[in-house]
């Protein structure tokens, strides 16, 4: 059985971006260590081709560390190039897989680093302060919320809920209701994008599993997205369910309160 986590104790930040900057050392490492290699055989070819090569290579490493900066920055709270944050998932797509393999060499776990993730995401989000009308925002959940013997077909349309409390969906169904978000339960990440697309929302709540969450939001990117972890006392994917107080805290932060939305 998988530990019940706590999807408040969110990985620390520091985790994910420390070993985003172990990662993009050992890569200026291994750029240096290929341009001194090759310094000889290239200068053989061109007396420029050292030179050129090195200008890439280094301007790489700038843009690099450049992103991570700006990163490090968003995350302090301080002043961060916000229209850069496309570049930063780039950034981040490209340093995870060694940042995963780095990250296990100091024990740390992939799906430790992917929560870290969410936690830097989610203040992000937060640092950007965004409020939408409630009908604006979409809280998306995946399918294994739903309790796995429920005859109910909630994927399409959630009203099919006979909210019997047996799972989280009724919860989330009469949270629409009472705040007025939309509310989907997807089975998969293209579902998830297409509803994202055909909707039109100008926020996303997504409730998923670290991984999920880390391709969700970067997916429905320029969507601004939040994320809240999913709890799994029976493992992955199966019955899993997840903290309402938490979920209806993050919708009350993102949505407009009616009285103000009304004018
Ligand atoms: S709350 Fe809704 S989805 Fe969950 S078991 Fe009951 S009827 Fe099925």
């Amino acid at each position: 059985m998988e530990k019940v986590l706590n999807p408040s104790a969110l990985r620390p930040k520091r985790l994910f971006i420390g070993m985003l900057l172990l990662s993009a050392i050992f890569l200026t490492l291994v750029f240096f260590a290929l341009w001194r290699i090759s310094y000889l055989g290239l200068r053989e070819i061109n007396e420029y081709l050292p030179l050129l090569l090195g200008i890439a290579l280094a301007t790489a490493v700038a843009l690099t560390f450049l992103g991570l900066g700006n990163l490090l920055l968003a995350v302090k709270g301080w002043p961060y190039f916000s229209a850069g944050q496309k570049q930063i998932y780039k950034l981040i797509n490209l340093l995870f897989p060694l940042s995963v393999k780095i990250g296990k060499l100091f024990g740390h776990t992939r799906r430790e680093l992917e929560g870290s993730f969410i936690t830097v995401s989610n203040l992000l989000f937060r640092r950007r302060k965004i409020r939408v009308p409630a009908e604006r925002l979409l809280v998306l959940t995946p399918h294994c919320l739903q309790l796995a013997t429920c005859p109910h077909k909630i994927t399409r349309d959630p009203n099919n809920c006979k909210r019997c409390g047996g799972c989280n969906i009724g919860d989330l169904v009469k949270l629409s209701e009472e705040l007025g978000f939309k509310f989907f339960v997807a089975t998969g990440g293209t579902l998830a994008r297409q509803v994202a697309r055909e909707w039109r929302p100008q926020a996303v709540l997504a409730i998923a599993c670290e991984r999920d969450l880390m391709s969700g939001i970067q997916d429905v990117y320029p969507l601004p997205a939040v994320g809240v972890l999913n709890i799994r006392p029976n493992g992955p994917c199966f019955n899993t369910k997840v903290d309402m107080a938490e979920v209806r805290a993050t919708v009350e932060s993102v949505i407009i309160p009616k009285e103000q939305d009304n004018g």
